[in-house]
């Protein structure tokens, strides 16, 4: 934190000096324009003989060595800021340890596929962010060969969300329509969502839509089971059509997250239906990155303390655990708390007969005899009812 603190103070500066400069530019210029016009003006008027007299020469050459001092100035006032600049990149340099590389001895992007993994895994990150054009040129420029079909959900789900964020329901509603088989496989409760929204909306709209309301609210029959309670709600407050909804005790009907809520619900719904992770991959590995970093760091400087030249072997895997939110975790992968290993086709977690899980290779480790003492509770039981778990 501190120093981003500190390239933060030199990139202020910058600024400061950039704003400063670009006023006093804009001013001079300003000035300087003028200057030239009204001498202009002046030659303009006297009389056209061909020659200049010696006023003449004056007020020229004097306007020439003016115009030199100012430019002469600002090229120097310019070249104060690009050492400003430079400044905030020696900063970075001072602040930040950049050789970040060799923490990672398996050289991940050095093979052709490995690239085009990554360039794919960006090129999806841009279609999620609805930058459509930016995706494009990518997809060119690595040639990544993605076809059209692949590209259709990301821009029709960023359509909808775009209208969803202009409070336009429609899209939303005819997309709920076309998919409600698919969407109710997976309770979803995205088009009672919709139509509620919608409901509200008439109900504020105030008495003029008042038959309107109540002639959308046979859209909720549908829904009668399985959202009574909402229902109720929306029912009551149609009673306060005519007094208003936002003096009326269900003013929180209008509250705006009720907007935002819809865009998760329907990109938690859309996503889900395509197969794709609410999250953008690319957003989740960096800051998992971002988590892990520091820890790697350290040790990285621990072992180089401690004269290890070979920082960790085991492909594929870090050498310490790192602490992830539960957002950021998604392969059911199993690491035997016992001997610090992701399991694998060959040591299998292992359930005890207490219910506590371990890898089969701890759990030969730990036999006594025909028992073995769980090492977290610490029932003994035999190893025989220890049963393989599937992940
Ligand atoms: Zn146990």
């Amino acid at each position: 934190m501190e120093a981003c603190m500190n390239v933060e103070r030199e990139a202020d500066k910058v600024l400061g000096k950039f704003h400063g400069v670009w006023n006093h530019a804009e001013r001079t210029f300003d000035e300087m324009i003028e200057n030239l016009a009204s001498r202009q003006e002046e030659l303009s008027k006297s009389p056209c003989d061909d020659q200049f007299n010696l006023f003449h020469n004056h007020l020229l050459l004097s306007s020439i060595k003016r115009v030199r001092e100012i430019t002469t100035r600002l090229s120097n006032e310019h070249k104060d800021i690009h050492s400003s600049v430079s400044k905030v990149g020696k900063s970075i340099d001072k602040n930040f340890v950049s050789e970040l590389i060799d923490l990672n001895q398996d050289p991940t992007y050095g093979n052709e596929d490995r690239m085009k993994l990554l360039n794919t895994v960006v090129f999806e990150h841009f279609l999620r962010q609805g930058m459509l054009d930016i995706a494009e040129n990518l997809s060119q420029e690595a040639n990544l060969d993605v076809p059209e079909s692949a590209k259709e959900p990301f821009v029709e789900i960023n359509r909808i969300l775009a209208a969803l964020k202009e409070r336009n329901l429609e899209p939303a509603l005819q997309w709920a329509l076309n998919h409600r088989d698919q969407l109710r496989a997976q309770n979803s409760s995205l088009e009672f969502k919709l139509h509620r929204l919608r409901f509200i909306e008439l109900v504020r709209l105030g008495p003029e839509k008042q038959y309107e309301a109540l002639f959308y609210a046979r859209n909720f029959s549908q829904f009668a089971g399985a959202h009574e309670k909402e229902l109720q709600v929306l029912m009551g407050s149609f009673l306060y059509i005519r007094q208003g909804l936002e003096v009326s005790p269900y003013a929180r009907l209008l509250d705006p997250i009720n907007w935002l809520d819809i865009c998760d619900v329907f990109t938690q719904d859309a996503c889900a239906l395509l197969g794709l992770s609410i999250e953008s991959p690319l957003t989740v590995g960096v800051s998992a990155g971002a988590i892990a970093l520091p820890a790697l760091q350290k040790i990285k400087q621990v072992m180089q303390q401690r004269q290890c030249h070979v920082m960790w072997t085991a492909k594929d895997e870090l050498p310490i655990e790192v602490e992830l939110e539960p957002s950021q975790r998604y392969h059911s992968i199993f690491a035997c708390p016992i001997l610090r290993q992701q399991a694998s086709e060959n040591n299998p977690p292992m359930r005890l007969a207490c219910g506590h899980a371990i890898s089969r290779d701890s759990l030969n480790k730990l036999i006594n005899g025909s028992k073995i003492k769980c090492p977290y509770c610490p029932v003994e039981s035999s190893p025989n009812d220890a049963k393989q778990l599937h992940l």
